[in-house]
C-alpha cells in the first residue's frame, strides 16, 4: 500500500492517479492508493465506517445500502482518514452525511472531500454547464458520475452555470441550505417556503406538477423587495418528512439591481447573517 499520500487534496490523488473521466473515478482504486482497504458487510446502525492504524485503515461500508449511497461512503470516510487521521474510529451515519454540510466539523469535511474527490469540479463544470438548475439536469448528471440526487444537486447549486440554491424543508421550516457563490451572502432564504410554493405543498402533503415552476421570489428570498422578481423552482419529496428544492435565477435583474443598490448604498447588506444560520 501507499504510504505517502497523507493529507493530499482530492485534486491531488485524482491528479497522481491520472483520472480525467467520471468513468474513472473507481472508489475503491482510488482508496488503495491512499492506504485504505473497502470492503463491504451489513451493517446496522450506520452507514460506514473506518478503522485506521498506522499508514493504513479499513473502509466498511454497508452491503444493503444502494450502490450510489455506497460509493458516497467510500469518499467520506476517505475523507476522514485523509484529513482526520489522528482519530482513528469514525462511524458515520446517513443523518451526517448531508445535514453536516452546515458545520465546521470532521464530518463536513468529510463529506466536503467526498464530493470533491467523485464529483470533482474539473469535470463537474463543463458537464453542467447551461444546463437549467431543475431534479432533471441533476439526475442525468447524477447517472454519469454513479452519485446520489442529493450530493448531485448540491454541486449543481456550486458549479452549475446560473445563480441558484438548495434548500432543504421540513414542516418545521428551512434546515439547511446550499447557495451558489454568485448567492451566497447577498440573497437570504425565508425561514419556510412559502404558501404557493411546490415545497409546501408537498409538506402538505398535496400533489403538485412535476418539472420547475415560477415563482415570486419572495415565496423563497426574504430580501427586500423580492416580490418584484421571479424565481424557478423544482421541489421533490426526498424523505417522508423533507422537501429539497432547486432555486435559481435565470433572469438575474434581481442579481444586478441587488448589485447596483449595494454600489449607491457602499456596504448595505439585507442583514449581517452568516449563511449557515
Ligand atoms: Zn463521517
Amino acid at each position: 500500500m501507499e504510504t505517502n499520500s497523507s493529507g493530499q487534496t482530492p485534486a491531488e490523488i485524482l491528479s497522481d492517479l491520472g483520472i480525467r473521466e467520471p468513468d474513472d473515478l473507481d472508489i475503491e482504486a482510488i482508496a488503495l492508493h491512499c492506504g485504505a482497504l473497502i470492503q463491504y458487510k451489513p451493517l446496522s446502525g450506520c452507514e460506514a465506517r473506518i478503522m485506521g492504524l498506522d499508514d493504513s485503515a479499513i473502509i466498511t461500508i454497508n452491503a444493503n445500502s444502494s450502490p450510489e449511497r455506497q460509493r458516497f461512503s467510500g469518499g467520506h470516510e476517505l475523507g476522514h482518514w485523509m484529513r482526520d487521521r489522528r482519530t482513528a474510529t469514525f462511524q458515520c451515519n446517513e443523518q451526517m452525511f448531508v445535514r453536516e454540510w452546515s458545520e465546521d466539523n470532521p464530518e463536513k469535511r468529510a463529506n466536503r472531500f467526498a464530493a470533491d474527490l467523485l464529483l470533482p469540479a474539473r469535470m463537474f463544470r463543463p458537464l453542467s454547464k447551461d444546463l437549467p438548475i431543475t431534479f432533471a439536469s441533476a439526475e442525468k448528471l447524477a447517472a454519469i458520475f454513479k452519485m446520489s440526487l442529493s450530493a448531485t444537486a448540491i454541486r449543481l447549486v456550486e458549479y452549475g452555470s446560473y445563480p441558484a440554491m438548495l434548500i432543504c424543508s421540513t414542516p418545521k421550516g428551512r434546515q439547511w441550505y446550499v447557495a451558489s457563490s454568485t448567492v451566497n451572502g447577498k440573497l437570504w432564504p425565508v425561514d419556510r417556503p412559502g404558501q404557493s410554493t411546490q415545497a409546501t405543498a408537498l409538506l402538505q402533503g398535496r400533489t403538485v406538477g412535476s418539472g420547475p415552476q415560477d415563482r415570486r421570489a419572495d415565496q423563497w428570498i426574504k430580501n427586500f423587495r423580492a416580490d418584484q422578481y421571479w424565481v424557478k423552482e423544482d421541489s421533490r419529496l426526498w424523505t417522508n418528512q423533507s422537501v429539497l428544492s432547486l432555486i435559481w435565477w435565470e433572469d438575474e435583474s434581481q442579481l444586478i439591481d441587488l448589485d447596483n443598490f449595494e454600489e449607491e448604498s457602499g456596504s448595505w447588506r439585507s442583514d449581517g447573517r452568516r449563511n449557515w444560520d
